[in-house]
């Protein structure tokens, strides 16, 4: 590629100064016409008012998981408990643990299987000057029974559904899980079932036809628990609310 690949309305002036700013923008332009993501390329985004930096090493935060946050944010206020301790299972970027520091008083411990994402969240925390506790784990061995909020966006993407060209750069183990995307779910319902201290309130972000599937999951194992199915901005099912009972 040289400059007369770039766009027509450029005047030649135009391209040579671009080219001389960006040294590398003939690889940028490669990469955005294979779909790369913007994002990956520009090395941060916005997400809920923090400046969120990522890679390739982590799933690019999404306008939907903006909204579970301020979603979990207002649900959270309700509880008008203090000192809660709060587990985000799956952090990746850190981005959503991160935000809810930032907004309200709760004690988080933010957790991924890659050191790599979590080398990510770290930063960003520092960056948004937040003090999350991140630890490399797995969250289906992980020990559940001592916080009062479990909340997850795992990866709930069924390996046989069609996804965009650009998802094909984010981390697969980010998005895909097995039982058509249904996997963490049932996992992690179950291990909250065989905990002996068991949260007030649990939260996951869901692919829009999964609702029904997760709610027999909470029937066999959390049956004490009342289930709540919330949209997105497109009037997707997109979350999930899991409240003990108060009796
Ligand atoms: N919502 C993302 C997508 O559709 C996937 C995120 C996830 O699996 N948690 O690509």
């Amino acid at each position: 590629m040289n400059k007369h690949d770039l766009p027509d309305y450029l005047t030649n002036t135009d391209k040579l100064l671009l080219q001389e700013k960006y040294p590398n923008l003939e690889e940028i332009i490669i990469k955005l016409n294979q779909n790369y993501p913007v994002q990956y390329l520009i090395g941060n985004v916005d997400f809920y008012d923090c400046k969120i930096i990522v890679n390739e090493n982590v799933l690019i935060p999404r306008f939907e998981t903006e909204l579970l946050v301020d979603k979990l944010i207002h649900r959270i206020q309700n509880l008008k408990t203090s000192s809660l301790k709060v587990i985000d299972l799956g952090t990746g970027s850190g981005c959503i643990a991160i935000a809810l520091k930032k907004n309200i008083n709760v004690d988080i411990i933010a957790i991924d299987m890659s050191e790599k994402a979590l080398e990510i969240a770290r930063e960003n925390a520092k960056e948004n000057k937040v003090n999350i506790q991140f630890q490399k784990a797995d969250m289906l061995r992980f020990d559940l029974n001592d916080f009062d909020i479990i909340i997850s966006n795992p990866p709930y993407v069924s390996k046989k559904e069609p996804i965009g060209e650009e998802v094909k750069y984010e981390p697969e183990n980010a998005v895909f899980a097995e039982k058509d995307g249904l996997y963490f779910y049932e996992q992690i319902l179950k291990k909250i079932g065989n905990s002996t201290h068991k949260p007030i309130l649990i939260a996951f972000e869901i692919g829009m036809n999964q609702a029904s599937l997760i709610k027999e999951y909470q029937i066999q194992f959390l049956p004490e628990y009342h289930f709540t199915v919330e949209q997105d901005y497109t009037g997707k099912d997109r979350f999930i609310f899991l409240e003990k009972n108060r009796l």
